[in-house]
């Protein structure tokens, strides 16, 4: 919990891999990201522990991926009322079948690595009620959220801003954090875009970061953070470029990726299967661009 400002940022998260930040003002509450649909029931319990009485007013959700987005259907279901934010492109994703089956695999197999066999489905539920994209606000009573597009890790992929404490509620498209001064690449659809977010968030004033699969971190750590995702960003590229000039194959460009970035601290949120899936769309993305 965090008392120097007039909010309290609680980790809600479930399991790891599916982190789930709530966000508490004197008014309202919003859950930032919401984890996988299997362990969504832990997840409000771990909710309804800090707010007590108080419902759940919003869900944030910063993409359509199945870790991130897949418990709003649950916190939906518990507190009807409260509404779900996100882009329009996150709404047009759920709306898909497609997406849905996918969605609901990828948490079968997440599932059976924690243990799980047993949950209520719920994902035909998924739902946003409010479409939202850059300049939109959110306000949490005394708190105004500020909507960036991001664009970058996917097309659907948004952050807010809170200018009055400098807090940045961040999106993968500005890396996830893989170890000391060491930030995974995750720019599954766009590399120039990922490095203009980047570009951008060194910009803006931050004194507080919300790191995807981390956490709150505070001070310098911010602008370390972002120097060090900008930095593998561009040498990522550079390596796999170089690697591939000299005759490498892809099977050797990928575990060039993997040797770089799968340390114990990603393998602890990020399986195996869903690691190579993003390194099977990063590593062709840092190629061609
Ligand atoms: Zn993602």
């Amino acid at each position: 919990m965090d008392s120097v400002t007039n909010y309290s940022v609680y980790d809600v998260g479930a399991v790891p891999g599916g982190e789930a930040f709530l966000l508490v003002t004197a008014e309202k509450s919003a859950l930032i990201d919401s984890g996988f649909s299997f362990c969504a029931e832990r997840m409000l319990e771990k909710i309804v522990a800090v707010l007590g009485e108080r419902p759940l007013n919003y869900v944030l959700l910063t993409h359509s991926h199945y870790d991130h987005a897949s418990g709003s259907a649950y916190c939906k279901h518990r507190w009807p009322d409260l509404r779900i934010v996100a882009s329009a492109h996150t709404a047009k994703t759920f709306a898909k079948e497609s997406a849905r089956r996918l969605m609901r695999e990828l948490n079968v197999g997440a599932a059976r690595l924690n243990g799980c066999t047993e949950w209520v489905e719920r994902l035909d539920e998924l739902t946003v009620d409010c479409c939202v994209g850059e300049g939109d606000a959110v306000s949490l009573g005394g708190m105004n959220l500020r909507v960036l597009a991001a664009p970058g890790h996917t097309r659907c992929c948004i952050m807010f801003y809170e200018p009055v404490s400098e807090l940045l509620i961040s999106c993968e498209t500005l890396g996830v954090l893989a170890g000391a001064e060491l930030v995974m690449p995750c720019c599954l659809v766009d590399y120039q875009l990922s490095l203009a977010a980047l570009d951008r968030a060194m910009t803006m004033p931050i004194r507080r970061l919300l790191l995807p699969h981390h956490g709150l971190i505070e001070g310098d750590a911010c602008r370390d953070f972002l120097r060090a995702s900008r930095y593998w960003l561009i040498e990522t590229r550079r390596r796999l470029r170089e690697a591939q000039a000299a005759g490498k194959s892809d099977a050797e460009l990928r575990q060039l990726f993997r040797d770089l970035f799968y340390t114990d601290m990603l393998r602890r949120v990020q399986p195996e299967q869903a690691f190579d899936i993003n390194a099977g769309y990063s590593i062709p993305l840092l190629l061609k661009e």
